[in-house]
């Protein structure tokens, strides 16, 4: 017989006590701090629809404290398997019961790749709808629309409220409104999906404008919501699927189909990720810790932009820059071609994806010259 220390859950106490007592005082070790002195914490299933501090929490995160939706008892939520477990569950429950039998949904072109796979995954016909417009580096909000306009009424729409991946190109408050405008003339049905809440202007309530902006306008949405990257529990998959429904009866039904089928594929969604973001944003002063890092985080990227930026007009460099600085969140699209990426990586060892795309945060005050140098060069040669 196996001695108790070598007990898979003694095991995982001794790992979160390693954590927990390492000298580092970010807000995620406080919240593990807090999870290990807790003496009623064990390893018990959680809900089917995971913790309710945790989803009930994320939903408030994304629509507002004060949002009315949540005080007429009409938003549902669902722990998932982070955020592309949201994605998939809100795929799946659209998959089943969406009233328009064969309908569409369409995705940024480009977007994150997954999206794509997930909702063909389920067996729903996808689509893209026009989003960069590779002549000026930025929205093309007339091909949005345009498609929007053209697709079947009650067609599903994939929007990312902010810090769009790949192109990091975000709609600003006066095209969203635009948007919402030909998504209610058309019937279409809202899924958004927030993988960067915090990251893209360094405020939590800026980066849910636009779920907030269509939940005030009366749309029915799913918006999934990932801790990956806000949190830095990448590996511990904390995600939600907050549902805002039309009354709190078709609410109710929704969460108890989506259970039936979180049942079937995960039973439980997994605790340790969802109680270190439910101790943060339950807790005023872990949670103010967390806006003042997320604001911290985001403002450093904003600063390598304008270091990139600067370097590449001090140094000439052939064609227009200001999308660097336009662009916002994580990723930007830089615009260099698949050639020239692959001489950045070859002669450079600059390593980036071959649609241009660059990650904002693997630049610094060391290397960014060096990576202007690098740009320089590809484009001139
Ligand atoms: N959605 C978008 C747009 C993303 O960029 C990502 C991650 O890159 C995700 C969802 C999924 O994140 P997670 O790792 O939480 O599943």
């Amino acid at each position: 017989m196996s001695s108790t220390s070598n007990h898979p859950a003694v095991r995982l106490q001794q790992i979160s006590n390693h954590i927990a007592t390492k000298k580092d005082t970010g807000m995620n070790k406080s919240a593990d701090r807090i999870l290990v002195e807790d003496d009623n914490l064990d390893h018990e299933y959680l809900p089917i629809l995971g913790s309710n501090e945790f989803r009930f929490a994320s939903a408030k995160l994304i629509l507002g404290a004060n949002s009315k939706a949540i005080a007429e008892g009409r938003v549902g939520a669902a722990q998932c398997i982070s955020g592309t477990g949201a994605v998939y569950t809100g795929a799946h429950f659209l998959s089943k019961h969406y009233p328009i039998k064969g309908a569409a949904c369409y995705i940024s072109k480009p977007t994150w790749a997954n999206h794509r796979a997930i909702f063909e995954g389920v067996g729903i016909p996808v689509l893209e709808y026009p989003y960069w417009d590779a002549a000026t580096k930025g929205l093309d909000l007339k091909g949005m629309l345009s498609c929007m306009q053209s697709a079947p009424n009650g067609s599903i729409f994939l929007l990312h409220p902010c810090a769009h991946n790949p192109t990091g190109v975000d709609p600003t408050p006066e095209q969203w409104r635009q948007i919402a405008d030909v998504m209610e003339a058309k019937g279409h049905f809202t899924f958004f999906d927030c993988a960067y809440q915090g990251f893209a202007s360094g405020s939590l309530t800026k980066d849910a404008f636009s779920v907030r902006y269509f939940v005030d306008r009366g749309f029915e949405l799913f918006v999934a919501q990932s801790f990956s990257k806000n949190f830095g529990l990448y590996s511990e998959r904390a995600g939600n699927l907050t549902i805002v429904a039309k009354t709190p009866a078709v609410k109710n039904r929704i969460e108890s189909q989506i259970a039936k089928a979180q049942r079937a594929v995960i039973s439980n969604p997994p605790a340790y990720g969802s109680r270190i973001v439910s101790v943060v944003l339950n807790n005023e002063k872990l949670y103010s810790e967390w806006e003042t890092n997320l604001a911290s985080m985001a403002n450093r990227i904003i600063d390598m932009r304008k270091a990139l930026y600067d370097e590449l007009v001090r140094l000439g460099t052939p064609g227009k820059w200001n999308h660097i600085v336009d662009q916002i969140g994580m990723f930007s699209f830089t615009g260099l071609t698949t050639p020239q990426v692959k001489v950045l990586k070859e002669k450079y060892h600059v390593y980036l994806t071959d649609n241009g795309r660059i990650s904002m945060a693997g630049l610094n005050s060391q290397n960014v010259k060096y990576f202007a140098q690098a740009v320089d060069y590809v484009v001139r040669n």
